[in-house]
């Protein structure tokens, strides 16, 4: 019998019994825990016991998940956000001082862009950002100054891979903590603190989620004063989570590694088909051998190319239009990850901000579109591309 022994009479005073036990984790979306005596919180507070006190500090359901994702990215005492920009939040705002300088790749996630090129710099902190793939242009950013770099592994939306091991020795020689967002490639393939990271974080929202009903970030710090200053800043801001978006999180990250397994084998049938059709100018999956990266992909990622794919069609914004309207069944929807194939097009969404001139420089054209490939049977994805890209050819 569980008592809650400070229970007023509005509230029950116990769970029945039960000798056997649920097999699902339960939802405790309690906001308070209550203490037998003022000893006894004592004892919580100063980490003789264990216990909750308050759900913006902590609570069952997000301690499950960030267990789970601690064993899968080799860390400990890892921390649940409300979302994946609360994870970057936590770590660009809780680790850096005005005066500070910060580096960020340059195709950073949208919103982490945003805090580059915003945030930091309304907070005194300068910030450059540099090209991930080649760390001798990372090195020409590093000022004595220099807290901290941010990156990703796989840049989005063209999926260029980053320089890693060099970008790691770089920030070891010049003591910069080297986070990695790890939304994009997943502890399936790649777990960042083999390579030298100091913290890895990653929109929970995404992939290990997998199905688009909840918004849930993770970040976790090899150093465990590091990892504390991150958990009292996102409990002081309220960057933490809420217990049903926990359970939605686990409930998915169970089927994580098959979904994980299924969408990457799909996404290379589906660059390769897309490749051999008449209307695509290009096609861009890190395995593939016309990819720019491919030998780092191939080292680095284990031969695991993941679920996102680029490519590019003949024809300007009218084949764009076409295609997304003839791709049936396929969510024109700016996120990733999620168990349908979902499209997304950065000239109108992602990267609409940009100058025409600077999205060319980036590759951008009207005609780019990026693949995050689903569960579906391999064959229906091929034959439903196949017929967008006729419709996007007839209209360009
Ligand atoms: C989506 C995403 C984020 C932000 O995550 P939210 O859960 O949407 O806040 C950060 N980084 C990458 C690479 C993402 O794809």
């Amino acid at each position: 019998m569980t008592r809650n022994t400070r229970g007023s009479l509005v509230r029950p005073f116990s769970l029945p019994d039960s000798a056997s036990t649920p097999v699902v984790t339960p939802l405790s979306p309690s906001v308070v825990y209550a203490s037998e005596t003022p000893d006894a919180l004592d004892a919580q507070y100063e980490g003789r016991v264990h216990g909750y006190t308050y759900a913006r500090e902590g609570h069952p359901n997000a301690d499950v998940v960030s267990q789970r994702l601690d064993a899968m990215e080799g860390g400990q005492g890892g921390l649940l956000t409300g979302s994946g920009m609360a994870a970057v939040s936590a770590v660009l705002l809780g680790l850096v001082k005005a005066g500070d300088h910060v580096i960020g790749g340059n195709q950073l996630y949208g919103r982490s862009m945003r805090m580059m090129a915003e945030d930091l710099p309304r907070l005194g902190v300068a910030t450059t950002l540099a090209d991930p793939c080649d760390a001798a242009d990372m090195a020409a950013a590093i000022r004595p100054e220099t807290r901290l770099m941010l990156i990703e592994v796989v840049s989005n939306p063209t999926l260029r891979v980053a320089d890693l091991e060099g970008i790691a020795a770089l920030c070891k020689a010049h003591g910069i903590l080297l986070v990695i967002d790890n939304t994009f490639t997943t502890p399936k393939a790649i777990r960042p603190f083999d390579y030298g990271a100091d913290i890895v974080l990653h929109s929970v929202t995404k992939l290990l989620s997998g199905h688009s009903d909840v918004t849930l970030g993770y970040v976790v710090a090899r150093d465990p004063e590091v990892m504390q200053r991150l958990r009292i800043f996102a409990v002081t801001t309220g960057l933490t989570p809420s217990p049903f978006d926990c359970w939605l999180a686990e409930r998915g990250m169970l089927t994580f590694d098959l979904r994980f397994d299924r969408a990457q084998a799909t996404a290379a049938v589906l660059a390769d088909h897309l490749a051999g059709l008449a209307g695509v100018k290009r096609v861009l999956y890190p395995l593939r051998d016309d990819h720019p990266d491919r030998d780092r992909a191939m080292a680095l990622l284990k031969g695991q190319g993941c679920n996102m794919l680029s490519f590019e069609l003949d024809g300007g914004r009218p084949a764009a239009n076409a295609f997304a309207r003839a791709a049936e069944g396929i969510a024109f929807a700016p996120t990733l990850g999620d168990v349908g194939t979902t499209l997304s097009h950065p000239a109108s969404s992602s990267h609409r901000a940009l100058s025409p001139e600077a999205r060319a420089a980036a590759g951008l054209s009207e005609g780019f579109f990026r693949v995050s490939v689903g569960l579906e049977e391999p064959e229906a994805l091929k034959s439903i591309f196949s017929q967008a890209v006729s419709a996007a050819r007839a209209a360009s």
